[in-house]
């Protein structure tokens, strides 16, 4: 068990601070020590006060300084860095894993002894459950990172266009409203020009965090272009996408934004509202959003404009 949970912790991603890699020794140390305490007791030539016991104590010793390391409480702290991913090293310990009992099996055949089936296949089996759960882990990362915006943690614009998708032919369905919005900030070029990328970047995450809070469960956010954001709002009519849209842009523009430790912005955003039934189709819808969204920068940015008022006649 100690082995198993220290090379999960030794082997996983994240930081290894002292702490870590001090219990790595311990572990280490005690494992040694077991293994040839083990051997000789085995062959009846363990003889008591040898020079495993230098072994033991050092190991005792080198965990006592990992729990009184300052870098100890940070063993709890969880890591936000990605499991690594199935990389060439990890494949080979896996795939010779898996072979290790069948192997087995061939050599003992091989050598005209009894194979030991039942162990082997025991082994078979729980290695095979176990690919198995790491692979059904890695498909479903990999599908979360493709539909998940690196930067701000939202949406991929492709999750979005999918959803659209969906939500439209329920909308259809259930004869309810649909609506949109698109969202860009205003002068972001700028922005960038004055704090930096980086700066720019925690605008990004900033607006992105007030987004999350501004809407409702159920509402797709995502991130549409690079400092576009979409959101989808189910069974929602025109006036109410108007009426949130409105309560999106006067919230991102609330406070000021920390672009640095020191220095703070202001951003303001305009948004195109678009909604079905008044467009037909999902590319309609888009479209008719998009340019909503040019009219309010073209009326001079910070506002909501409706299709129903850059388009008279859709509503
Ligand atoms: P407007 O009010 O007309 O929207 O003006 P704008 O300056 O926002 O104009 P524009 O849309 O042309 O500028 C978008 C800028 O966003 C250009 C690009 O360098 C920047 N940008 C795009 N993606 C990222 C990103 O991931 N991080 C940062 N920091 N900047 C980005
Ligand atoms: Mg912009
Ligand atoms: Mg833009």
């Amino acid at each position: 068990m100690l082995i198993v949970v220290g090379s999960r912790l030794m082997l996983g991603a994240g930081p290894r601070g002292t702490a870590l890699r001090m219990i790595g020794a311990y572990l280490g140390l005690v494992l040694f020590a077991d293994t040839v305490y083990s051997y000789q007791s085995v062959n009846d030539i363990f003889q008591a006060g040898n020079v495993l016991d230098a072994f033991w104590m050092t190991s005792g010793f080198v965990f006592a300084a990992a729990v009184l390391h300052p870098s100890a409480p940070t063993l709890v702290t969880r890591s936000n860095a990605a499991t690594p991913d199935a990389t060439t090293g990890r494949l080979i310990i896996l795939a010779i894993g898996a072979m290790t009992a069948p192997t087995s099996i061939l050599i003992q055949e091989a050598l005209g002894q009894t194979p030991d089936t039942i162990a082997a296949a025991i082994v078979c089996n729980l290695l095979f459950l176990l690919v198995l759960v790491r692979m059904t882990g890695l498909v479903r990362a990999q599908r979360l990172a493709a539909i998940t915006d690196g930067l701000t943690g939202l949406r991929s614009r492709r999750y979005f266009e999918e959803s659209l998708g969906n939500e439209s032919a329920r909308a259809e369905r259930y004869h309810l409203p649909l609506s949109m919005l698109l969202l860009d900030i205003d002068h972001f070029k700028n922005v960038n020009d004055t704090y930096g990328h980086n700066g720019g970047d925690r605008v990004l995450v900033e607006v992105t965090h007030r987004l999350r809070e501004l809407v409702r469960p159920g509402d797709v956010v995502a991130r549409y272009g690079g400092e576009e954001f979409a959101v989808l709002l189910p069974a929602t009519g025109p006036e109410q996408a108007r009426e949130i849209a409105e309560r999106i842009r006067r919230g991102v523009g609330a406070a000021p934004i920390a672009v640095s430790d020191s220095r703070l912005v202001r951003v303001t955003v305009s948004v195109g509202v678009a909604g079905m039934p008044a467009v037909a189709t999902t590319a309609e819808l888009v479209l008719t959003a998009d340019r909503a969204l040019y009219a309010a920068k073209n009326a001079g940015r910070n506002r909501v404009t409706s299709a129903a008022d850059s388009y008279p006649g859709a509503a």
